[in-house]
């Protein structure tokens, strides 16, 4: 194992630890536009990868990241359990090991791509693209982990205004109109619990 795979079960633990600590805020946003399961859902699958810790902290990223990703699609559910899936294991399949910098970008490109055809969606339908893709894009740019997760609260703030046209919330039209999505939400949470991590990481 290279240096930086120690850092695997250190970062994956943030990951998990925070959306657990965030689980019913994602509920409490899923219960003002969806069915209020996001937290639950996201909390169960978080708890699968802690449980299987120890297992993933042995391995590379890569391999790392497709065992969470398995994880995922097993336990969370609903939409966001095969969408997080496809995105970690998409990630785990694409990135090189250990990972550089250019790698990971390259590989996030690949898992969002992944993540839309599963989906059937792109960026701007209210959903966690609407995170990811410009989180993406700051890291191909070359930002740092700060700006990165500058970008993803933004973008997570900015779902508010936004109409859902894709998912449970677009049931809801205009109403959907005023509420954070939950999903962008999960994606920030996940995506700041990295960048605080990236000073060991990087
Ligand atoms: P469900 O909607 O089945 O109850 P969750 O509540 O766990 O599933 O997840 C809802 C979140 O999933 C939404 O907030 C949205 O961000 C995301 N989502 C739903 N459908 C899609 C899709 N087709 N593409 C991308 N993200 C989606
Ligand atoms: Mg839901």
């Amino acid at each position: 194992m290279s240096d930086i795979d120690k850092n695997v079960g250190p970062t994956v633990e943030a990951v998990a630890q925070a959306i657990i600590a965030h689980a019913d805020e994602l509920t409490e946003l899923d219960s003002a536009i969806g069915d209020g399961d996001h937290g639950h859902n996201m909390k169960r699958g978080m708890q699968a990868v802690l449980d299987d810790l120890d297992a993933l902290a042995a391995k590379p990223w890569n391999e790392a990241l497709k065992a969470a990703g398995m994880q995922l699609v097993m336990k969370v559910g609903g939409a966001s359990g095969p969408l997080y899936g496809t995105l970690f294991m998409t990630l785990g399949k694409t990135l090189d090991t250990p990972p550089t910098r250019a790698g990971l970008a390259a590989a996030f490109e690949a898992a969002i791509e992944a993540l839309m055809a599963r989906g059937k969606a792109h960026a701007g339908q209210k959903t966690m693209l609407d995170v990811l893709v410009p989180a993406a894009a700051a890291l191909k740019e070359g930002k740092g982990a700060a700006e990165i997760a500058a970008v993803a609260a933004t973008a997570c703030a900015q779902t508010r205004d936004m109409l859902a046209t894709k998912g449970r919330a677009s049931f809801l039209g205009e109403r959907s109109i005023g509420h954070i999505d939950p999903g962008a939400r999960s994606t920030q949470i996940i995506i700041e619990a990295i960048a605080a991590r990236s000073g060991d990481v990087k």
